[in-house]
């Protein structure tokens, strides 16, 4: 899995520092000396549902790197959920250390114990670090778990749902900046072909765009160049392509001081989280110099889309019938981006708060 270490400290370091600054309703620190468990389960916001987000296991270089990310992470879940209409609230959950070599059964089941006493407020799944077998473990402890293999009943690997929905994502964004939601013969670059960027390859070559990648792993690249005959690029060129559309599917935090200028295209659409480095910066900037933003948490909702549908006795077509609708969505967040003079990013999340406001309300009385 990805590295994503796009991790920018809080100036409060103070730890109700930074849960206060993000509006957390829940922080849960988890240890376990028998098997070293250091966990930490970040519930953000419950208002629409149940906190439902991925378990991340990674080797922080800090306990307060870890704590950022599961609190950054969290909150993108929040507005993720409210803006694709789920009953769902936001959460998510890190393991601090290397997935390689410190996860097993029992520490994977100790975490489970830890998901099991949170009652359903947080529901775990996948992320960085974890594979549908080692959900497999937590369901042993607790039924709060999705993102089950489809031999337990699950929606197995949401990439290529993930992958769907980013794809309705960027048509929508070629509508808004060309006039047509065609990709055919357009330049397209993909920065990282691993789960949903294989997969969105594959769906741009079937629509015959003019595909560039780049990836970490030269197997992979080779592999995706030869069957969707995509021309590879170097790490660091991919931002100086002159593309019609740049597609962000690795790291977060790519869109940034050092790339802004360099980047050509005038469409951005991907799936990685975090894509801007500094959304009250970037987002703007990416207004002025005319590129139309496809807001990440909204065209890369397809994966939650799915392991809700999971919750609810798991219909692939009913996820991808749902994850068809971030075209529209994306298309609306446009024109309220415009109409009321904000960036995309902006209007995006003004758009999931005004949700989350408006049902807070609903059960108000009796
Ligand atoms: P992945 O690990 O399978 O793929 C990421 C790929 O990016 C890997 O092949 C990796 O080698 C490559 N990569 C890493 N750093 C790179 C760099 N600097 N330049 C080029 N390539 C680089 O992960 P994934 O599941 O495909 O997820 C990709 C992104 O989408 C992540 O940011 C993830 O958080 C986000 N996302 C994934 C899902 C999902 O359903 N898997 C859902 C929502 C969001």
């Amino acid at each position: 899995m990805v590295e994503l270490k796009e991790v920018e400290l809080k100036k409060d370091k103070s730890v109700f520092g930074q849960i206060s600054e993000y509006n957390h309703e829940k922080v849960v620190f988890c240890h376990d000396k028998e098997t070293g468990l250091k966990a930490i389960i970040g519930i953000h916001n419950t208002v629409l549902g149940p906190a439902l987000g991925g378990t991340r296991m990674w080797s922080y270089a800090s306990e307060a790197e870890a704590l950022d990310d599961v609190l950054r992470l969290s909150r993108g879940m929040t507005y993720k959920a409210a803006i694709s209409g789920l009953n769902l609230g936001g959460g998510k959950a890190v393991i601090i250390g290397d997935a390689k070599k410190d996860k097993n059964e029992a520490l994977l089941r100790r975490f489970g114990r830890f998901v099991k006493n949170l009652n359903g407020a947080y529901i775990t799944a996948e992320d960085v670090g974890m594979t549908t077998k080692d959900m497999e473990y937590i369901r042993m402890e607790t039924e709060h778990v999705s993102g089950l293999p489809e031999s337990m009943g699950g929606g197995g690997d949401p990439s290529p749902v993930t992958a769907y929905g980013t794809y309705m994502g960027m048509k929508a964004a070629a509508k808004k900046a060309f006039g047509s939601d065609s990709l055919s013969g357009k330049k397209i670059s993909v920065q990282g072909v691993g789960h949903v960027g294989g997969y969105l390859v594959e769906l741009l070559a079937k629509e015959n765009a003019q595909i560039f990648i780049t990836d970490i792993y030269e197997d992979r690249l080779r592999e995706v160049s030869a069957k969707y005959n995509a021309k590879i690029v170097g790490m660091d060129e991919i931002y100086d392509l002159d593309v019609d559309i740049y597609s962000p599917c690795a790291l977060g935090g790519t869109i940034n001081d050092n790339t802004l200028g360099r980047l050509k295209c005038q469409v951005i659409a991907g799936c990685a989280n975090n894509q801007l480095r500094d959304e009250t910066v970037h987002g703007p900037a990416l207004v002025d110099k005319g590129i139309v933003y496809a807001p990440d948490f909204l065209i890369n909702a397809g994966g939650l889309i799915n392991v809700y549908s999971e919750l609810h006795g798991y219909n692939r077509e009913s996820a991808y019938a749902q994850t068809e609708r971030i075209y529209g969505y994306t298309l609306d967040i446009f024109e309220m981006a415009e109409k009321e003079g904000m960036y995309t990013q902006l209007a995006a999340t003004k758009m999931a708060e005004k949700r989350i406001n408006s049902i807070s309300k609903v059960r108000s009385t009796f």
